[in-house]
């Protein structure tokens, strides 16, 4: 697998990226006699998400201004975080400088795609160019997993950092065009040098 180049400056509310990184999973570990008594770890458990519950709460309740905030809760949506480039948004179309799509009407996302999210109906220009003339995504259905993104050989689909407005009472409204779905090459530059990293892609 090729290095990936994932900038390790994503602050959250002053936390370095490395301080929130998961912790390994210990799997197949002997549990000391301690631990086996079980009380004394769900104290401990207890423990640990009261302090965290009373530092948030003071922190709600005294807002510290103009001071740097040791929470780490975000006022939303007047606060938002910067997400790391990892995270996986709703999917969308990349477009040409011109403004059609890179997509050309392969059907691979289509085929792959674990929840039958994605429709489209290919057809060719005059000069033998495939192109979706219609590409719905049912965001509905759609699962987050990327396997659309991992598979397109166009890098013509990439998963988003965009995760609002996909609530809604209406399921129509999450069927997203074409149009819809299309967004500058430019501004999801990031996202494509981060999966060319993490699936090995080359600029076919
Ligand atoms: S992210 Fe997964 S579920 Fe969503 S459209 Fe792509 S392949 Fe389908
Ligand atoms: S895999 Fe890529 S090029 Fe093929 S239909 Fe899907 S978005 Fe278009």
């Amino acid at each position: 697998m090729a290095d990936l180049n994932i900038k390790n400056s994503y602050p959250i509310m002053g936390i370095s990226i490395e301080k929130l990184k998961p912790k390994r999973v210990r799997k197949n570990i002997e549990l000391t006699l301690w631990e086996r008594l079980y009380i004394f770890e769900i104290i401990r458990g207890m423990h640990i998400t009261s302090m965290h519950f009373f530092i948030n709460l003071i922190g709600f309740v005294v807002p510290p201004k103009g001071k740097k905030r040791r929470i780490i809760t975000v006022y939303y949506p007047e606060e938002k975080l910067t997400l790391p480039i990892a995270y996986r948004g709703r999917p969308v179309l990349v477009a040409r400088e011109n403004g059609s799509e890179k997509c050309v009407a392969c059907g691979l996302c289509e085929k792959i795609c674990p929840a039958s999210a994605i429709s489209i109906i290919a057809e060719e220009r005059e000069n033998g160019e495939r192109y979706p003339s219609s590409y719905t995504l049912d965001m509905s259905r759609c699962v987050y997993c990327g396997y659309c993104e991992e598979v397109c050989p166009k890098e013509a689909i990439v998963m988003s950092a965009e995760y609002e407005g996909l609530a809604r009472r209406n399921r129509n409204n999450l069927r997203f065009s074409k149009e819809k779905l299309l967004r500058s090459e430019k501004s999801v530059k990031d996202r494509i040098e981060y999966i060319r990293g993490i699936y090995a892609k080359c600029n076919y």
